[in-house]
């Protein structure tokens, strides 16, 4: 692992390019990153966007020969055509936090709110429109906003952001950036005097990174980095607890009002401090010990550093902000409601409605002797996981109270472990469960899936993004997140 600062950094990803040609590319674009800083704010019903700035920086370090994104999931799509013949040059899905506040109680009692976003890409040449469609539940797609782009107009500014206090870690090097994926993992609410917390957390996220198909058969297609910008105050906020810390990226907990959802809103500090390398994925690592995470397609990750579930949370949350896999679970409370419906087919790859059962989206992963639906003792499944829900809730709910109150640090203490070695049983028993099914290990169409506890399924029954623990995504994950590692390095 190599620790630098700022300074060497454009070596690593300017002075490695190779003479390769890449004539559309090279015709419509310049080897840099146009970012454009937004606000996407509304409610429920109604939502708009307004520039805040356009930036010029690094290099793009996305692919130069992969310039249209087909794989169809997020709910928005950025779209950029040529002004002049009408064609799409470049397209991009995401989803975004603004997307789930939409379906928060606030924003459905007509509250509207503000939420940064950022859109990269490649620098354009020619007069481009920039259009942003979205997919609504009921599957129908329109463009919602639109802005004509000339590059020569726009006074794109450069980033203007001070790295010299930026410590950076090249922690995994595959090979040149344009052809690798490059993750960026930033640290959130380490202090300078942690910085060999931190040093020492990367090394270890890295290694669980590469401990997992498809990343582990694909090590030499990725570029990892750890970034830190140091923070006043460790640790993030809790405000349940009431208790707020002064932080480089702003992340909390209690998000959308979901205990262990994380998430920051302050998106432009979180592209700054990335900017300091090449990526194409962002990870926010915060510096705490309970519980959290969370993952917004083609958005960012996050997970905390050291609770005991740490190194589930940071290949869970990946899956859903880099390859934009559901979640396959469905007893846990989520902060979002209504998020798939049955009678519609979702478009994540991992989950499906199965409104026809001889058309299975993952068909050719299914063996003969396998019936669709696949059965499995889900009715006892059910009534074990519901009643350890209700008990997790009242739990961290009594955690929340003491902290609020002031209680003595031994008795949260006590409670806190408390909390884990249940939460670790129960996970244990969620094991046992599944492992016991005649159709374990075996692809088919499992009932309960994407928060609906009937009407959605999964491929198999269990599933790094179906239950804690770090093991094996299923068969349909892992074909998934290939497709998007060859999208950003084939180059
Ligand atoms: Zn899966």
């Amino acid at each position: 692992m190599k620790r630098f600062f700022m300074v060497c950094l454009s070596l690593i990803s300017v002075g490695l390019t190779p003479a390769q040609n890449f004539p559309q590319f090279d015709k419509l674009f310049e080897d840099s990153t146009l970012r454009i800083d937004y606000i996407h704010s509304g409610n429920a019903v109604s939502e708009k966007f307004e520039i805040k700035k356009f930036i010029k920086h690094g290099i793009w370090s996305g692919s130069r020969k992969y310039l249209i994104d087909n794989f169809n999931n997020g709910t928005y799509y950025v779209k950029v055509y040529d002004s002049t013949s009408g064609a799409v040059i470049y397209s991009k899905g995401f989803d975004s936090y603004f997307k789930e506040y939409q379906t928060s109680r606030d924003a459905i009692n007509g509250l509207s709110k503000s939420f940064e976003e950022v859109i990269l890409i490649p620098f354009p040449k020619i007069p481009v429109k920039l259009a942003i469609e979205k997919t609504s539940t009921e599957n129908i797609t329109q463009k919602i906003y639109s802005i004509d782009i000339n590059p020569v107009e726009i006074n794109a500014g450069s980033l203007g952001v001070d790295h010299s206090n930026t410590l950076i870690i090249e922690s995994h090097k595959g090979g040149e950036a344009h052809s690798k994926v490059d993750v960026v993992i930033l640290g959130e609410g380490y202090t300078k005097e942690e910085s060999t917390k931190f040093e020492k957390d990367i090394a270890h996220f890295t290694e669980i990174f590469f401990s997992l198909n498809p990343y582990k058969s694909m090590k030499e297609y990725f570029n990892i980095y750890g970034v830190l910008v140091p923070s006043q105050e460790s640790g993030i906020d809790e405000p349940r607890a009431n208790i707020y810390k002064n932080t480089s990226l702003d992340a909390s907990f209690n998000a959308l009002g979901s205990e262990r959802y994380m998430l920051t809103e302050s998106v432009h500090k979180v592209y700054d401090a990335a900017s300091a390398v090449p990526f194409d994925a962002v990870y926010i690592m915060a510096n705490h010990k309970r519980y959290g995470g969370g993952g917004i397609y083609n958005f960012y990750a996050t997970f905390t550093s050291d609770t005991q579930f740490r190194d589930y949370i940071f290949l869970h949350e990946f899956g859903h902000s880099f390859a934009g896999l559901a979640d396959e679970y469905y007893t846990s409370d989520v902060a979002y409601s209504d998020f798939y419906k049955p009678d519609r087919e979702p478009t994540e790859a991992n989950i499906t409605a199965l409104l026809n059962s001889k058309k299975l989206k993952w068909g050719e992963l299914v063996e003969p002797s396998t019936p669709v639906p696949t059965p499995w003792n889900k009715a006892e499944f059910d009534s074990m996981d519901y009643a350890w829900q209700k008990q997790r809730a009242e739990l961290n709910n009594e955690i929340s109270e003491m902290k609020k109150n002031n209680a003595p640090p031994e008795e949260i203490k006590a409670a806190e472990e408390n909390y884990d070695r249940l939460d670790k049983e129960q996970s244990e028993r969620v094991d046992k469960y599944l492992k016991e099914n005649e159709h374990y290990g075996k692809v088919g169409a499992f009932e309960g899936a994407g928060y609906m506890q009937f009407g959605l399924y999964r491929s198999m029954l269990d599933c790094i993004m179906f239950s804690k623990g770090v093991k094996p995504f299923c068969a349909v994950c892992q074909n998934a997140i290939r497709d998007v590692i060859l999208h950003y390095s084939e180059d």
